[in-house]
């Protein structure tokens, strides 16, 4: 499948997706049993991920939104810049962050240092992929759906240069040293 220049092929199934998302969703419902934790997006590629999760979670949760840009065009810029930032909505509440992925952890490290300063009671991380080889920074997961090599990937919320938001299925990149075979955690 192309978008724009690029040509990319399925790498995780919308199926696959759906019921990991799932298994998420009562993990979290489990551990936060009696509690009303606050949801914080990370815009933009959180939004497919998160509106799912939501929907199979079992509790009374508060929703809101963050925005920070680190990516340009298929890869990491190295800076974190703020475009929207914490809600006082959080402060005193059980905290869980919702990203669509964790690459290098730029955006994660800074998400968890800025989050401090609004005094959440706990502070919990969801990210729905995760690349353990382009890692460069400390990150924490506590709910992870799929480790993923380290290329570049698209649907399901993420973008290339804007398209490919709507996706239900996430595709990778498609590389000559990128076999056709799917190896997803
Ligand atoms: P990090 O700060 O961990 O390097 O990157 C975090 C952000 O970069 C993610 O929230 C996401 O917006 C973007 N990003 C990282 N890897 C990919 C990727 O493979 N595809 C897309 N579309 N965005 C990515």
């Amino acid at each position: 499948m192309k978008i724009k220049d690029l040509d990319f092929r399925v790498y995780i199934p919308n199926e696959k997706i759906n019921n990991r998302v799932e298994e998420l969703a009562e993990q979290i419902t489990w551990d936060f049993r009696g509690k009303s934790p606050v949801l914080v997006g990370v815009l933009n590629g959180c939004f497919m991920f998160l509106s799912d999760l939501v929907k199979e979670i079992d509790l009374d949760v508060e929703i809101c939104f963050t925005k920070y840009s680190s990516y340009q065009s298929t890869e990491s810029s190295g800076k974190v810049i703020e475009l929207i930032g914490f809600d006082n909505v959080i402060k005193g509440k059980d905290v869980i962050i919702v990203e669509d992925i964790v690459d290098t952890g730029l955006t994660m490290g800074h998400l968890l240092k800025e989050i401090q300063k609004f005094s959440p009671k706990s502070v919990k991380v969801t990210a729905l992929l995760y690349k353990p080889e382009a890692l460069k920074h400390e990150a924490k997961i506590d709910y992870l759906g799929f480790e993923i090599k380290n290329k570049f990937v698209v649907g399901y919320g993420l973008d290339y240069d804007g398209f490919g938001r709507n996706l239900k299925d996430i595709y990778i990149l498609n590389n000559n040293d990128n076999p056709g075979t799917t190896e997803v955690g």
